[in-house]
């Protein structure tokens, strides 16, 4: 890079830009700094898009306007439309868009200069980036449309579909590794991204929807890794490190939420857990309903109160409606805590999210293993549209599909109110004997409706 101030500048503002990801990364990790931690990274993409402006290489911005303009439009539009709901297949369109990007990048970069004048890391960064951001891009859109229902959500599967795409992914190394040792051969580098595009559908169509999220991190990280690799090809710092970043942060992150369902990834990338649905579930008794006055009244009278949120207070968009039942409890002296499972919902934090929406504080909120021991003192734990996260089958039933999944022990509770609309099952596709135990009475309704009901009955006590 020459000397010239204009490049101390970018240089400048590209160190400027990874101080502020590094922070924002930080911040991320906590609900309370979360928000400061968004700001910081837009404030660090800012930095580099200004820093970016600079860089002697530009000789128009006719088409870098054009571009800033629509992604603009399109960034501000989704972020204003899109429901809350529909955040994990945002997020996998996000990751596409990225991918992409990076790809072309990549092919544009062999079109301009070919492989042959480029030394051989640069050619092996070059064919890394192109291969990740092919396979990444449609990887993503079809995680995008599996979880928008616009293709079945359920697996696609054929006989020896693992073959085919031990074939298929092998063929993309293989000529990976090709067009690095022989720069000539243009036709094997396009070949390897043809075949990048079809990985990313074969790899992702036989995976479940309900998956999706941990495929999704896993996608981001592959992603990072190509914007990473972009970074090495052109020189460019800020994408190196905002690359590493986002690879290794998208890694760690699929890698905690295994942990949190009790599966490795290859189970979750081979197996096909979203297609157990039709399991039937054992005879287990009756499940006792109970009527929306004598719940309120229940809860009324109660010294303690767990809130258990899950899926359903999502679909229900409930947020609101469970602070508004938890502040006519507290006016009455009821201690409300809510329990939050690291995979309760359909994405990572979606219950934090959620519940930061409508205000609750972060002090309420209490992780697995803070409000566990809690529960054996607690009256009444409210479950709202939560079903796997609360089954206890988990933990005392060795031959359960999710055994061993850490759970929120609500049956520990002296009493368990569950909010459902009828007698659906959750991701697993399992019977719950949560439902089927003494302490346990179901109001069914739809979560929003429910709530906000019982909020009125409760101040009417
Ligand atoms: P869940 O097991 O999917 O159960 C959700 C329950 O909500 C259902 O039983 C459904 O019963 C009820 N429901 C749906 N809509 C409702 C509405 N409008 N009002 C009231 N209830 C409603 O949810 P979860 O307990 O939160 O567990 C999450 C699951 O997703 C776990 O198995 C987890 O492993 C998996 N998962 C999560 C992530 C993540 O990052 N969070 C990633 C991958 C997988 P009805 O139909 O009877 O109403």
């Amino acid at each position: 890079m020459e000397p010239s101030g204009v490049n101390y500048f970018l240089e400048f503002t590209y160190l400027i830009a990874s101080i502020l990801f590094i922070l924002g990364l930080k911040g991320l990790s906590h609900p309370e700094t979360a928000r400061r931690g968004m700001f910081m990274a837009e404030a660090g993409m800012l930095a580099a898009i200004i820093g970016t402006l600079f860089h002697h290489g530009i000789i128009t911005y006719e088409w870098i306007a054009a571009g800033l303009i629509i992604g603009t439009i399109i960034g501000g539009l989704m972020a204003i439309w899109v429901p809350m709901t529909a955040m994990p297949q945002r997020t996998a369109l996000s990751h596409a868009f990225g991918a992409f990007a990076a790809a072309l990048v990549g092919i544009a970069e062999f079109m301009l200069h070919g492989g042959l004048a480029m030394p051989v890391f640069t050619r092996s960064a070059l064919g890394f980036e192109v291969m990740l951001g092919s396979l990444t891009t449609t990887g993503s859109l079809i995680a995008a449309s599996k979880l928008q229902g616009l293709i079945r959500g359920t697996p696609i599967q054929f006989r020896g579909q693992q073959y085919v795409n031990a074939l298929l992914f092998s063929s993309t190394v293989g000529c990976l590794l090709y067009s690095v040792v022989n720069p000539a051969s243009a036709g094997v580098f396009y070949a390897m991204t043809g075949f990048g595009f079809l990985s990313g559908v074969m790899i992702v169509i036989p995976i479940g929807s309900a998956d999706m999220p941990v495929v999704m991190s896993l996608l981001n990280s592959y992603a990072g890794l190509a914007a990473a690799a972009t970074g090495f090809v052109l020189g460019n710092n800020v994408l190196v490190i905002a690359g590493t970043l986002d690879g290794f942060s998208g890694f760690i992150l699929s890698i905690l939420m295994c942990k949190a369902m009790n599966r490795s990834i290859t189970n979750v990338l081979f197996g096909s857990f979203g297609a157990v649905h039709d399991v039937a579930g054992a005879v287990m008794g009756e499940m006792r309903e109970i009527s929306l006055e004598d719940a309120a009244v229940r809860l009324a009278y109660a010294n303690k109160v767990v809130v258990v949120p899950g899926y359903g207070l999502a679909t229900a968009q409930a947020q609101h409606a469970v602070r508004d039942l938890a502040n006519a409890l507290e006016e009455r002296g009821v201690t409300v805590k809510y329990g939050i499972h690291p995979v309760a919902g359909r994405m990572p934090g979606h219950m934090n999210v959620l519940l930061a929406e409508a205000n609750v504080p972060y002090g309420d909120l209490y992780e697995m293993e803070r409000i566990n021991p809690e529960f054996p003192t607690t009256d009444v734990a409210v479950v709202v549209g939560a079903n796997d996260v609360v089954n206890p089958d988990a933990r005392d039933n060795a031959n359960s599909p999710i055994a061993g999944m850490p759970i929120l022990e609500v049956d520990k509770a002296k009493s368990v109110i569950v909010l459902k609309r009828g007698q659906g099952r959750g991701f697993s596709g399992l019977e719950n004997p949560l439902f089927f135990k003494p302490g346990t009475s179901m109001l069914y309704g739809d979560a929003k409706a429910s709530l906000s009901q019982l909020a009125q009955e409760v101040k009417n006590v």
